[in-house]
């Protein structure tokens, strides 16, 4: 390439700005630069980390700004990489900086910071506002940016401050680099098991079995593929304990023996340590572990030990997706129904569709695995584009479990239906564990007023108070505001207040009340709070060290203890009456991943679920273990009601401290839309509200939705697009557009 061509450089910056912004290349540096290196740029008054996504001979403008250094020697994304990024960019409607922030770990983001330095001395001619400003400066000595100023003092009349404050000597400006490192410096910090590293102990097997037949078959078609190279997409869809992960190990091991390496997306390591030991046993100190509990240096450790080439297999969760693996030549999307693989907040992006993306752009095998996939998956086999393999049996021909519905409707309602209890007292008697979900924790739902009805509800959220029993506190799940219980009813002065509802934790009181013998544990997101308890309990769990394990989804996912050998669901109808189009859909996938638990060792598996529906759909397909006859049934209703994946969708949702002004914005977005819908776009969309947003305050703040629902998502991005261009930039409602939703509360 001539020097020329290398002029001026297409940067992806951190900015809300749609496209790269144009930055000449010092000529000094011409030589070494290439695409995918970080650089460090200016961007308005500050420096900020880029990534070069091209070069160009020329600049379509007359003033740029230039590149002020090259932060490491070798580029830290390839071009797949960067064709990922600019594909979520377009995709999901957002900056290609905001996709690169996702994609580089924070310590390879470096940039400068506004800090305020306060000098000695007495000034006592400062005001109230900036003493105040001058006390936080000294006491972050030097370390107080202006980012964290704004969030602590009120905007008005800040700027002025800051200028008396400079003039009268008091204060100074300065700027800082934060995270000015280079790739490969904190080699010495690098780890192969970030967790524990204590060896392998969740009896990850490590004996060789034949495959079954089914595993055989699923295997031949996979290696075809690998053996002949290019992009396709596997739908393995297999009941649990049908030896999936085994098809997946020993694809990986066919990849390596091709040079290849491997991405396996989890859905929570934190609950597959049992998949790290396989994984640790097959390829030793060449597995490579990305997720949100590593520490920033873990997490940049990881990643470069990984973009060195020093590892063949990456595991992890969401954001692994676009681990900076060369050589990839086999994706894996574990459990490739579950709803965390979606991003809720900034690029709200999905890590399976992003992963089959990545496939087809590398030009390599992808496979999609799960005992229920999502509707959309398995509609995409159906329509030819993802092949189906399947694995109907367990291995060792060990039966499902027995399940069996306990219909609450004609009994007095208690948590334990006499079943339930029967069940659990005889499974304790011959010493095998027990399984009992509820998705919902705590100790009541709210605490209720017997006298006026009064019913706590969060000061910031639409949603009542939970009540925990242990801390006696009543808190809020969605922001996390608490509150000590009083004892007399705010509404009308009496001490009338009573817990109503219950949650797990009233589940695990009532059943070691049952059985004051048995050894009862809790695992919510309350017990597991703390760094490692998570792991210590679910070690515990299968030593069998636990006779009745109480919990919510967490329990559901990924263990394989041989000593579980009956599951117990309290109330079923939980996840099937929320307002979301996916709540049969998710409530079987719920139901048969923990029925799942059951019957894995050598003895047969009993499933108890208690529901108000034992009629619904959901719940009868769960029973059979029939995915293919829950499928026919929801694909109707999907059909009937315009629903994925026969439409697509957009949700604009509108956010905002003030009531009256994300309402009136949202009717604004809403009438311009559909104003402008028609002109220009081929087929119609359908507009949906506004309306306000089923939890219509969330964290102070109130939430109003668009939804839009189109043929193809090209039409529906493109209005999507024109929300976005037509919405005004403002500071106190402010627009999220969220491409293929999940989340619909
Ligand atoms: P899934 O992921 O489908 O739920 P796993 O892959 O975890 O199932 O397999 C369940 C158990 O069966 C594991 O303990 C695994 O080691 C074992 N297993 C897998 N394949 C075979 C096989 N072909 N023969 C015997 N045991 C197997
Ligand atoms: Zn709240």
């Amino acid at each position: 390439m001539q020097g020329g061509e290398r002029n001026f450089a297409q940067v992806i910056v951190p900015s809300p700005l749609n496209e790269p912004l144009i930055y000449a290349v010092p000529p000094a540096l011409q030589e070494s630069f290439r695409i995918g290196m970080r650089v460090l740029v200016p961007l308005g008054k500050r420096k900020v980390t880029g990534v070069v996504a091209d070069f160009l001979a020329q600049s379509p403008r007359r003033e740029t700004k230039e590149i002020l250094t090259l932060l490491d020697d070798r580029p830290v994304l390839d071009l797949s990489l960067l064709k990922l990024i600019h594909w979520a960019s377009h995709y999901y409607l957002a900056p290609a900086g905001e996709v690169l922030a996702t994609v580089l770990p924070p310590a390879l983001r470096a940039q400068s910071l506004r800090v305020l330095v306060a000098r000695p001395g007495a000034f006592p001619e400062a005001g109230e506002l900036e003493r105040k400003i001058l006390e936080q400066a000294r006491r972050r000595k030097g370390r107080l940016t202006m980012r964290s100023l704004a969030r602590t003092v009120p905007e008005k009349g800040l700027h002025r401050a800051l200028e008396r404050l400079s003039a009268m000597g008091a204060l100074e400006i300065k700027e800082r680099m934060s995270g000015r490192n280079s790739i490969g410096r904190l080699e010495s910090t690098l780890a192969t098991r970030p967790a524990d590293g204590a060896g392998r102990e969740w009896g990850g097997s490590s004996q060789s079995f034949t495959l079954t037949s089914e595993q055989a078959r699923a295997m031949a078609l996979i290696g075809a593929r690998l053996g002949a190279g290019g992009f396709e997409t596997f739908l393995l869809c297999g009941v649990t304990g049908s030896g999936k992960t085994e098809v997946y190990l020993r694809a990986m091991e066919l990849a390596r023996t091709a040079n290849k390496r491997s991405l396996i997306l989890t859905p929570e390591i934190s609950l597959t340590p049992q998949l790290l030991d396989r994984l640790d046993e097959r390829f030793p100190n060449r597995v490579g572990v990305l997720h949100s509990a590593l520490t920033p240096s873990q997490r940049w450790a990881q990643w470069w030990r990984i973009l060195d080439g020093r590892v063949d297999v990456v595991i992890g969760a969401r954001s692994a997706v676009f681990a900076p693996l060369a050589d990839l030549g086999l994706i894996i999307v574990d459990e490739e129904h579950d709803s965390s693989y979606k991003q809720e907040e900034g690029l709200r992006y999905h890590a399976r569709d992003l992963a089959v993306v990545r496939g087809k752009l590398i030009g390599c095998p992808v496979i999609l695995g799960s005992a229920t996939p999502a509707v959309e998956s398995f509609e995409n086999c159906r329509q030819r584009r993802y092949r189906l393999l399947e694995l109907s049996q367990r291995v060792e021909r060990r039966p499902l479990p027995r399940v069996e519905a306990v219909d609450l409707r004609p009994q007095a309602f208690s948590m334990l239906s006499p079943r339930l209890e029967q069940a659990l007292k005889s499974n304790f008697a011959r010493s095998r564990q027990s399984l009992v979900f509820l998705n919902r924790r705590g100790f009541a739902n709210f605490l209720l007023c017997r006298r006026c009805g009064y019913v706590r509800r969060c000061p910031h959220c639409s949603v009542s108070l939970t009540f925990h029993l242990r801390e006696r506190g009543l808190y809020c799940h969605h922001c996390g505001f608490r509150e000590p219980v009083r004892d007399i009813c705010p509404g009308c002065g009496n001490p009338s207040l009573v817990p109503s509802g219950f949650g797990t934790e009233t589940v695990e009181q009532e059943i070691s009340r049952l059985l004051p013998e048995a050894r009862i544990a809790r695992m919510d997101r309350d017990t597991t709070a703390k760094r490692g308890s998570q792991e210590r309990l679910l070690r515990r769990w299968h030593k069998g060290e636990i006779d009745i394990l109480v919990g919510t989804q967490m329990i559901t996912k990924g263990h394989d203890v041989a000593g579980v050998t009956l599951v117990g669901v309290i109330l079923a109808d939980l996840s099937l009456n929320l307002p979301d189009f996916r709540a049969a859909e998710k409530t079987f996938q719920l139901l048969t991943q923990v029925a799942g638990r059951a019957g894995r060792g050598r003895e047969p598996g009993h499933v108890i679920i208690q529901t108000f529906a034992p009629d619904h759909y959901a719940l009868r397909y769960v029973a059979s273990h029939d995915y293919k006859g829950f499928f026919a049934a929801e694909i109707e209703f999907r059909r009937a009601l315009n629903y994925p994946p026969f439409r697509r969708l957009v949700q604009l949702r509108l956010e905002g401290p003030s009531p009256q002004d994300a309402e009136a914005k949202a009717r604004l977005l809403g009438d311009a839309l559909r104003q402008r819908e028609r002109p220009g776009l081929h087929e119609r969309v359908e507009i949906l509200g506004p309306a306000p947003a089923p939890i219509e305050k969330l964290r102070s703040r109130y939430r109003w939705q668009i939804l839009l629902k189109g043929e193809t998502s090209p039409a529906v991005l493109e209005l999507a697009k024109r929300a976005r261009a037509l919405f005004p930039r403002s500071r106190k409602t402010r627009l999220f557009i969220d491409v293929d939703p999940y989340n619909m509360l």
